[in-house]
């Protein structure tokens, strides 16, 4: 018999962490201070102040995201697109406006909780496919896309907590077949993925292809908020039923401002191109390493690295506890964020990550366990 058990979470602030080395971080091109991104921050607070007074539709409007939008659309390949408050405001909120009651959503059983929200909000039908497995995908689609109007298919494109990529091109054969739509979660795929680092769809030459693409900046992109690429058709009902966006203040322009100069130098720069190649490659160091050094086991082919300890959630928690003695932050995943038995530490790599920190990660993880 399931027993229900109360779940303590804590708070620590990052000054806690000074002086630890952080495993743990979605900065994953150490942009989050970057001189490019302050200087930004502080040419525009001069220029705009803080607030931005109001939701788009009200006072909040400035040209400034209309400029983000038009570069995020270019950037993505999509004839429009739409700025968000965060990846956990787009989600809930785009999804309620392309399915609702009397339509389907078909969704990798690993989306984020911020998709499965929005799905939840749409009060559409909601079939899971297992992860990545486009048979099974195909299997619902024969068994149930006929009794609904419209249906949408739903995947992240690098998952946040398995560290692997969806089947972007056979998801895109299956939508054609099945006359659905196609929206892709590239929360942890811009940045790091692709020659400008628009993110897996354009890694996998599919840009355009896609109906609509979900991209945080609060990842690589070392922000805070989110794009919504979509067709300009779909952006103007966006503007006009989509809750998230009408009934929330819009952030404030100087983080639109600093948004366009991260998406500027992700895309544009020597810099961005080297440090999307180091991180892959600092990422299969450490699966390296782990696999030769260890008895653990890893999972994924990306910058996300999640380390199977034991099945046990507890065993999981306390390596976690134990690396951070040592000055090593490395988050525990656990039920219900991962299915159960299948608890993990999850290492995300960064730029600023070296092999002597991967190699003092792994030494530790040994000892400790
Ligand atoms: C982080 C994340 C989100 C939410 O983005 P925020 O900007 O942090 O709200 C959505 N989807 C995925 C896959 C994520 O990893």
């Amino acid at each position: 018999m399931a027993t229900h058990r109360i779940r303590t979470r804590t708070l620590e602030p990052a000054e806690a962490r000074l002086g630890c080395i952080d495993f743990s971080s979605n900065d994953y091109l150490g942009l989050a201070n970057h001189p490019v991104l302050l200087q930004s921050a502080e040419n525009a607070i001069a220029r705009y102040g803080i607030g931005s007074t109001g939701s788009r539709l009200l006072s909040g409007d400035r040209a400034e995201f209309h400029q983000l939008e038009s570069e995020f659309a270019a950037f993505k390949a999509h004839e429009a697109a739409l700025f968000f408050n965060s990846g956990y405001h787009a989600n809930v909120g785009v999804i309620p406006v392309l399915a609702g009651p009397g339509d389907a959503v078909f969704a990798d059983r690993l989306v984020h909780a911020s998709m499965i929200d929005g799905i939840r909000l749409s009060g559409a039908r909601f079939f899971r496919y297992r992860h990545n497995e486009v048979s099974h995908l195909e299997s619902l689609l024969a068994q149930h896309r006929g009794a609904f109007q419209k249906a949408w298919i739903l995947t992240e494109s690098v998952f946040s907590m398995e560290g692997d990529r969806a089947p972007l091109s056979e998801l895109v054969r299956v939508k054609t077949n099945w006359d659905c739509g196609l929206m892709v979660d590239e929360a942890h795929a811009t940045g790091l993925m692709g020659a400008t680092g628009a993110g897996l769809v354009e890694a996998a030459g599919l840009s355009g292809q896609v109906d609509v693409v979900m991209s945080t900046f609060s990842k690589a992109l070392g922000s805070v908020g989110a794009g919504v690429a979509c067709s300009q058709a779909l952006k103007d009902r966006l503007i006009n039923q989509c809750r998230s966006l009408i009934y929330s203040t819009v952030l404030p322009p100087l983080l639109a401002a600093v948004n366009r100069s991260a998406l500027q130098w992700v895309s544009e720069t020597a810099d961005a191109a080297q440090a999307r190649i180091y991180v892959q490659e600092i990422a299969q160091y450490l699966r390296d390493q782990v696999r030769s050094h260890t008895a653990f086991s890893t999972l994924g082919s990306t910058q996300i690295v999640p380390i199977l300890i034991s099945k046990d959630e507890s065993e999981t928690m306390k390596a976690s506890a134990a690396l951070r003695t040592k000055g090593l932050i490395v988050s525990a995943i656990r039920p219900p964020t991962v299915p159960p038995g299948t608890s993990r530490l999850r290492v995300s790599v960064t730029a600023q990550h070296t092999p002597a920190t991967i190699d003092q990660l792994v030494q530790v993880l040994g000892e400790c366990l």
